[in-house]
């Protein structure tokens, strides 16, 4: 039976999934040197406010009940539901990290001996991992029943994305030219065939 007790411990063990698949790129992109960085102020507010929207609001949510201003109903089926972009972010998460491999950065940087990734979930869109944000997204809405709390991972991520999106790819082409130009051409920015 889907409580919503049932639905917060999904989303909290979507978390820990989270985690467990980020932890060891960040520990290897610590040993992989930084041949040009972008990481500034501005970068790390924006990935604040994503780490807010995704885990803080929601976790305090989960946690205490608040704020009860913005409670929903409790749909059973919804919560069902979310068990599906919950699944799917994790496994693009996943997939986005092990395809990027050494090329992996928290925040915009291009890595020494950097490659273009153009295979695997990278081969029909360029933001797997920011399309994997907005599955989690979807999950926080459809798992908790509060407005402010489900929607404020959406928040979060769109705002990361919208301010970052146009300056990663400017970066990406100033790094690596036609490749990247050619790349951009047949492929989409985070769903397959559509945006
Ligand atoms: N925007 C991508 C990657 C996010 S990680 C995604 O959503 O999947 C951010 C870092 O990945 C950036 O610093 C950039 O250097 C690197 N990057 C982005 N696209 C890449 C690609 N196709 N191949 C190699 N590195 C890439």
């Amino acid at each position: 039976m889907m409580t919503q007790t049932t639905a917060a411990v999904i989303w909290f063990a979507g978390l820990v999934g989270w985690c467990i698949i980020r932890y060891p790129f960040e520990r290897r992109a610590k040993k992989v040197g930084v041949r040009r960085s972008l990481f500034d102020h501005r970068e790390s507010a924006l990935l604040a406010l994503a780490v807010i929207g995704l885990f803080v609001i929601p976790a305090i949510y989960v946690l205490t009940g608040s704020p009860r201003t913005f409670d929903r109903p409790f749909i059973p089926a919804f919560a069902w539901l979310g068990i599906m972009p919950m699944i799917a972010a994790l496994w693009l998460f996943r997939r986005s990290h092990a395809d990027l491999g050494r090329n992996w950065s928290i925040s915009l940087q291009v890595r020494d001996q950097h490659v273009l990734v153009k295979s695997g979930v990278y081969r029909l869109i360029r933001h797997p991992m920011y399309s994997s944000f907005f599955l989690l997204g979807v999950a926080q809405l459809l798992l908790l029943a509060n407005w402010f709390a489900g929607l404020a991972g959406m928040i979060g991520a769109g705002i990361l994305y919208a301010c970052r999106v146009g300056r990663e790819e400017q970066m990406m082409l100033e790094s690596f030219g036609d490749e990247y130009r050619s790349y951009m051409a047949r492929t989409r920015r985070i769903i397959p065939w559509i945006i």
